[in-house]
């Protein structure tokens, strides 16, 4: 076996594949993409951290090539759609990075508290400006935390050791998990509204960017503090950048930006009260061993034909029934993410039921798949074949499995119901169709409907059902230059609530989504993105 470790992971890890009987292990840290595609040529894994970009050309020229490891998170770095179409595994360290960032994190607070980076400058500078230097303590005050999954966690324990109160908005959080981790699950408006200090630990989807804007600078506090370890996009910068100079902000601590590294010239490097590091939530000596090491152990046991822990794009299944069953781990993926985006949030249960020939597949490999899916937009790539159900458990969502020997109108179909905590109930189905076997919705929330589910944006519009109101959507639709690839309209009865989802080639501009929603007829409107 030929592992080529492309970016620097810890000693530990480079020591654990060499002392793997009959491998070679080749480090070539900061190659050219020329130089990359020359050194693939005979790999069977490639380790990187985010440096190495792994596209399709390399993958490509790479034809033993089994296994791409990350040692970190984030896979923005990996061509991931063509590794699986490759059948290349690629894995992730999800949880490594953890306590490092925690810990970062809650140092920018302290730092936004107390200005320690001013007060060091200033000493080496030769002054004693005790009279400028004076801060405020943590104790007391509220934290707001955007986002409670692992890290999210992780800085509430340490806010709550220093007499911090601590609310906390996520659309995820049960009241369950809220009530052992002691802090107020509240509104988004609520949190910003109450928050002494504000901090985001969520991942950055086409949703969640630019979550902290103009208008959610509005809504809080004046002298509000704020952070970001998370990923650079959650904050708009130029909205924090008006909020530092017209005093609304009084101090923030960043170490993700919209693009990095940090342009030399960002006005962001200009304020005294604002700390910044350049992304080093994960850089602690103990980080880097553990997500070095855990890359090397997973990939290792892959090779070995063992389990395959923390894929980003594969099950733990072989290769002869992930040939079988890919086509419906596509389906379920995309139905997962659908039913989660027109779903409200507080989800408390997924009732998951397959008919037909499905019955006979590997239900759980299908099952995770779904929770993937479904976590797609709330944990972005952390989310794993292998993690989802974890995460499940920690989201407190119950997920249950029905295999139905009734008879359906489809061969095969997947039905998933998402039961939310305040009683409503959201459901979908879908089946493959065609010799391609191409994923299809074929019901939402008791009609029937059509749309394809291979990729794009498919907009979903409940309207009274009335003439006119199809050409209304289409025109408006036409202002952002979107094609329309199908439109499916069901309804129940004449005249009552009918259903129009519509496959767009593109996205819609927010102003089109207002105008579609301020429409007479137009109960509700949302766009879904696969
Ligand atoms: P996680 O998956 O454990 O938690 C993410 C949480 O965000 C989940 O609980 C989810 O329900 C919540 N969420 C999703 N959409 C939301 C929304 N619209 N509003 C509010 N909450 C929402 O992830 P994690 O391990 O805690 O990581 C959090 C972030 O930190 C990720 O973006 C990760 O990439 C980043 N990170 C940065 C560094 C760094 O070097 N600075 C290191 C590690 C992780």
């Amino acid at each position: 076996m030929k592992i080529l470790i492309a970016d620097k992971i810890s000693p530990k890890g480079v020591e654990f594949f060499r002392n793997q009987s009959g491998f070679e292990v080749v480090e070539a840290y900061n190659s050219s993409p020329a130089q990359i595609l020359d050194l693939v040529k005979d790999v069977n894994a490639i380790i990187v951290r985010s440096e190495t970009k792994i596209t399709a050309e390399v993958l490509e020229a790479a034809p033993n090539l089994k296994v791409v490891g990350r040692a970190g998170v984030g896979v923005d770095n990996v061509d991931v759609e063509a590794a699986t179409e490759k059948g290349v595994v690629v894995m992730n360290t999800p949880s490594g990075n953890t306590i490092a960032t925690a810990e970062l994190t809650f140092t920018h607070m302290l730092c936004g508290a107390r200005p320690v980076p001013q007060a060091a400058a200033s000493m080496k500078a030769g002054d004693w400006a005790r009279k400028s230097l004076s801060g405020e303590e943590l104790f007391k005050k509220k934290l707001g935390i955007i986002g409670m999954g692992r890290i999210g966690g992780e800085v509430a324990k340490r806010a709550q050791a220093f007499g911090m109160s601590v609310i906390a908005y996520d659309p995820y959080l049960v009241p369950s998990r809220a009530k052992a981790m002691e802090v107020e699950s509240v509104g988004m408006d609520q949190l910003l509204a109450e928050a002494d200090y504000i901090t985001v630990h969520m991942p950055l989807t086409e949703s969640t960017k630019y979550l902290i804007d103009e208008k959610a600078f509005d809504k809080m506090k004046e002298g509000v503090r704020i952070f970001n370890c998370a990923r650079g996009g959650l904050i708009k910068e130029s909205a924090l950048i008006d909020a530092l100079k017209n005093g609304k902000v009084a101090a923030a601590g960043l170490d993700v930006y919209e693009e990095e590294p940090l342009p030399a010239e960002s006005e962001l490097r200009q304020f005294d009260q604002v700390s910044l590091t350049p992304h080093l939530g994960a850089s602690t000596k103990e980080a880097q061993e553990s997500v070095g090491l855990e890359i090397a152990e997973a990939v290792t046991e892959t090779l070995a034909g063992g389990v395959i822990n923390n894929a980003v794009n594969m099950p733990s299944i072989d290769s002869q029934t992930l040939e079988r069953i890919g086509p419906y781990l596509e389906l379920g993926a995309k139905l997962g993410t659908f039913i989660q985006q027109i779903s409200p949030t507080h989800i408390k249960k997924l009732h998951i039921t397959y008919w037909g020939k499905v019955m006979d597949l590997d239900a759980n490999s299908l099952t995770r798949s779904i929770l993937k899916g479904f976590l797609q937009q709330i944990s972005g790539e952390s989310a794993n074949f292998v993690n989802a159900l974890v995460i499940f458990e920690r989201l407190g969502i119950e997920v249950e499995v029905t295999k139905s020997s009734q008879q359906s109108d489809y061969s095969e179909l997947v039905q998933i119901e998402a039961h939310s905590v305040e009683g409503g109930v959201s459901s979908i189905s879908g089946t493959l169709i065609g010799t391609a076997n191409n994923p299809r919705l074929v019901g939402m929330n008791g009609r029937e409907v059509e749309a394809n589910l291979n990729k794009g944006i498919v907009l979903v519009v409940e309207n009274r059902d009335e003439p006119g109101v199809v050409g209304q959507i289409g025109t408006i639709i036409a202002k952002d230059k979107v094609n329309i690839a199908t439109i499916s309209m069901s309804r129940i009865e004449v005249g009552g609530v009918a259903l129009t989802v519509v496959n767009l080639d593109s996205s819609l501009s927010e102003k089109v989504m207002q105008e579609i929603a301020s429409q007479d007829a137009i109960e509700r409107v949302l766009l879904v993105r696969l």
